[in-house]
């Protein structure tokens, strides 16, 4: 009876443990949490203050004793304990909405039902980082955690074909890395994981308007920038398209902004662009011949927020001569690869990491 009433109640979920993003699905309800990747703690005692998209408002503004982290930044778990913090946060958040087993019948159902966990991680993480994320899964009420790599699950979620015997290939592009990929047959044939995708934009931007304007950016300014009028290739009437550039001047001290083109961004972004489109090609020529001639039949899937870079995708289509499109909802990709396994046992099997 117990065990019944478990099981209906057990909210199984699905996790994609973004560098810059973390999303969490809940079986039969949808994506219910889209947060960034982002923890603020105390220095000396180590307490969570904020997790979250109110974390993330505090980057750059934080006083002294007060640290805005982000744990998984650089595709590694750079800090395991804040990792742990920020799962657990978000696992308990959503059996704390409205119509969850939790909140609907304390009395019948003291503790939190023990969900099945699939969380997508960043192929770059070691077999010991790993278990730390399962371990920290479990800690947070996990009752089995599984993990499946980033490419992986953003192919299953953009409805590749991935169990075919045939070359399907994805790059997706988050925050702090790149993961490129070759799958057939359910599994990753070619692999690669640069460290340079949305974040080093960013810090691009901040660079070029140190070295042009002597203007110092804060990195949540230079993303804003980025979203408005970044660019990877020269688009109709641009120069229609001027952003301002608020920041502090480097000679006064004093706030100053200055008018910005997309062409002078499009300048900006120009080495982490090419050293993805570099990394792209990279993959390919590794990639067996059999497999290529799929690739260039079936073209190149983008996933990840940096997909969403106006005209990324057709500077790849130019530079590889192979059509290359972006997935639909490309920033879900992960997550609802996730969910999909937690429907299909059977594949979940099959792409595990084991
Ligand atoms: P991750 O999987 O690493 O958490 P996401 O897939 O969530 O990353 O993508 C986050 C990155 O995408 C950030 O660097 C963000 O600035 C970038 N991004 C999101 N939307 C856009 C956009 N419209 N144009 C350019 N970059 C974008
Ligand atoms: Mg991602």
């Amino acid at each position: 009876m117990l065990n019944k009433l478990f099981g209906l109640f057990s909210h199984d979920i699905g996790i994609d443990l973004g560098t810059a993003n973390t999303l969490v699905y809940v079986r039969g309800k949808g994506i219910l949490i889209r947060e960034p990747s982002v923890v603020t703690i105390n220095k000396k005692t180590r307490e969570v203050l904020a997790v979250g998209s109110e974390a993330k408002r505090m980057i750059g503004k934080t006083p002294a004793n007060i640290i805005a982290v982000r744990p998984l930044r650089d595709g590694v778990i750079s800090d395991f304990y804040v990792t742990q913090k920020m799962l657990e946060h978000f696992i308990k958040l959503v059996h704390q909405m409205p119509g969850s087993a939790a909140s609907l019948s304390p009395l019948i159902l003291p503790k939190i039902p023990r969900p099945r966990v699939v969380l997508g991680v960043p192929s770059g993480v070691t077999s010991v980082e790993r278990k730390a994320v399962i371990d920290a899964a479990r800690n947070a009420g996990a009752r089995e955690a599984y993990l499946i790599e980033e490419p992986m699950a953003a192919a299953i979620g953009a409805n590749l074909p991935i169990e075919e015997p045939q070359g399907t290939m994805i790059v997706d592009m988050g925050g702090g890395t790149t993961e490129i990929a070759v799958i057939s047959l359910g599994g990753l044939v070619v692999n690669k994981s640069l460290r340079i995708a949305g974040d080093e934009m960013d810090a691009e931007i901040v660079n070029y308007a140190r070295a042009k304007y002597n203007l110092l950016l804060g990195e949540r300014t230079a993303e804003e920038i980025k979203f408005s009028i970044g660019n990877a290739i020269e688009f109709e009437n641009e120069n229609e398209h001027k952003a301002i550039l608020r920041g502090r001047d480097l000679k006064t001290g004093l706030p100053r902004s200055v008018e910005i083109s997309p062409a002078e961004i499009r300048e900006a972004l120009k080495n982490p662009i090419n050293i993805i489109v570099n990394g792209v090609k990279d993959a390919v020529e590794e990639t067996p011949a059999e497999l290529v001639s799929d690739i260039l039949r079936n073209g190149i899937t983008l996933a990840g927020g940096t997909s969403l870079l106006r005209g990324f995708a057709d500077l790849m289509t130019r530079e590889l001569k192979v059509r290359v499109r972006v997935a639909p909802d490309p920033l879900t990709c992960v997550v609802r690869g996730c969910a999909k396994t937690l429907e299909d046992f059977a594949l979940l099997d099959r792409v595990k990491v084991s």
